[in-house]
């Protein structure tokens, strides 16, 4: 099974960018984080966050958390800032390109996330000194979702439904990027034993598996379509 370390930016003493109506980053990815963690329940993924309340962690902790779990791939969630309050936008940084998956995987989220809130794609971004790509020794990404230094993005960020819009892009774009299947007890396993375009072949086959003690044994009509 894969195995995801979702990092959720700052938290406790640090409450990361603050918006201008006191919106604090620290508690925006926690609620996306949140939101995620329930759509990925019940995908065959094993996911640990490296924090699940309003708490410190350390850069240099983050980092350690996903290597020590042996995770597959580390993913951190963050919202941007700027001194000009105009610019809005979503970009996802990465430690460098060689990763053609990963590529795609940041360039769907950055396509997403814009769709959401009609904000420019700032697209997929390269940077060798952000500490948990850096230390990392797995794929990583970092997503900045908007600028929360911008009223308007503050302003969305607040709404539930757009909270819960960018956890359901993220997580989308992780089921394409580790190929996911959904994991329930109901799934049902049908075992075929052959395909017949004579009725009479089909109908000695059952017969043939019934007599054998396979007594649920029955016949699908498959439409086929040239
Ligand atoms: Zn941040």
């Amino acid at each position: 099974m894969k195995k995801l370390v979702i990092d959720l930016g700052h938290g406790g003493s640090d409450c990361g960018a603050v918006g201008q109506s006191g919106t604090r980053e620290a508690d925006v990815v926690l609620f996306i984080g949140k939101e995620l963690g329930e759509l990925l329940k019940g995908y065959d993924i094993d996911v640990k966050f490296t924090r699940t309340v309003d708490k410190f962690i350390s850069l240099s902790e983050r980092a350690k958390i996903a290597n020590d779990f042996n995770a597959d791939y580390f993913l951190s969630i963050h919202i941007n800032s700027a001194s000009d309050k105009s610019v809005r936008g979503v970009e996802v940084w990465q430690f460098g390109n060689s990763n053609a998956k990963l590529n795609s995987f940041s360039k769907g989220i950055c396509e997403d996330v814009s769709r959401i809130f009609n904000i420019r794609n700032r697209g997929v971004k390269y940077s060798k000194e952000l500490s948990v790509l850096k230390n990392t020794t797995i794929p990583a990404s970092l997503i900045e979702v908007d600028f929360i230094s911008n009223k308007e993005a503050e302003k969305d960020l607040k709404v539930s439904a757009n909270i819960k819009a960018v956890a359901l892009v993220i997580k989308n774009n992780l089921v394409k990027l580790f190929e996911l299947e959904v994991s329930t007890n109901d799934t049902l396993y049908r075992v075929c034993i052959g395909a017949y375009r004579d009725k009479n072949n089909a109908i000695n086959q059952v017969e043939t598996a019934k007599n054998k003690g396979f007594i649920d044994a029955f016949i699908l009509y498959v439409l086929i379509l040239l």
